[in-house]
């Protein structure tokens, strides 16, 4: 650790410069996919505002002397409103600190960070955003799930399983999604994935579907659901699956198969994908 973190603190990263904000991703969780923009702001910053997701092994890193403050938000518990973690930020920045928010996964993928960017320019406070793996493309990753796959995705589609209210998303056009997006990646989908499938079935989506549910990704303790869009609310259930997980609806999760590279097992298929061409 120490020679990287002689790495990042060297002069060829950017200055934290006092008075000013960085947004960063902290990654999925494994701490070795941090990046090093986010490992040196760590190691510069005055105050660390971390999330729920951000683990303590990352925390570990930062400057000792750092103060850090909780902000997480975690769907039903109590948590901080977003309005207030946005004007701290602001006024941290404005005593002359250099502000580290460090956010789990990418702090622009359902993370609030245009909103909390949006509130340090309205102050006119001077920030830089450092991207990170989001849990939807690394988290797959760890499962041995290529988010594409010539030939069988062309296209993404990211969602939110929650709106601002805590309801499915109300604005989601689910026949058009139903049609026209043959991967689904959802965040913050557990809670309401009985009412998301019901609606693709409703729309035509095969009940034999692929689906992987990846919980704890990229965590010593990540475990993975695989199942199929017919069975996936009830499956959850069956094995208490609690967050956070990714949900992954697509014919890309049955490469799992033969990409499952964290257990040392066997590939149990070397032609996953077989049944697109039956
Ligand atoms: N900004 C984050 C997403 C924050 S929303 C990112 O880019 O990854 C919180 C949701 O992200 C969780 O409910 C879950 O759906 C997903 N998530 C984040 N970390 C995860 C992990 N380690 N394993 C599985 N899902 C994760």
């Amino acid at each position: 650790m120490s020679d990287l973190a002689d790495i990042a603190t060297g002069a060829d990263f950017p200055v934290f410069i006092p008075g000013t904000v960085w947004l960063v991703g902290a990654g999925p969780g494994d701490p070795g996919l941090l990046t090093l923009h986010a490992l040196h702001a760590l190691k510069s910053a005055d105050v660390v505002v971390y999330d729920a997701l951000v683990s303590a092994q990352i925390l570990a890193w930062a400057n000792p002397e750092a103060e850090q403050i909780y902000a997480g938000k975690r769907g039903g518990k109590p948590s901080p409103k977003q309005g207030d973690i946005s004007l701290r930020l602001v006024e941290l920045a404005q005593a002359g600190k250099r502000v580290l928010r460090l956010k789990g996964g990418d702090p622009f993928v359902f993370g609030r960070g245009g909103e909390e960017a949006l509130a340090l320019v309205n102050a006119g406070v001077k920030f830089r955003v450092v991207p990170g793996i989001t849990a939807g493309i690394g988290g797959l990753a760890y499962a041995g799930i290529p988010v594409t796959h010539r030939d069988v995705t062309q296209s993404v589609t990211f969602l939110t399983g929650h709106d601002q209210s805590g309801l499915t998303p109300s604005q989601i056009d689910w026949p058009a999604v139903a049609r026209a997006c043959p991967v689904l990646v959802l965040y913050m989908a557990i809670k309401h994935i009985d009412e998301i499938a019901g609606h693709l079935l409703a729309n035509g989506r095969a009940a034999d579907e692929p689906v992987a549910v990846v919980v704890n990704a990229t965590l010593p303790d990540m475990q993975v659901l695989e199942t199929t869009l017919g069975a996936v609310a009830a499956d959850i259930v069956i094995h208490n699956i609690q967050p956070p997980a990714i949900i992954c609806i697509g014919a890309n999760a049955s490469l799992r198969l033969a990409l499952e590279w964290q257990s040392g097992a066997a590939p149990r298929s070397l032609n996953p994908l077989r049944h697109l061409a039956e």
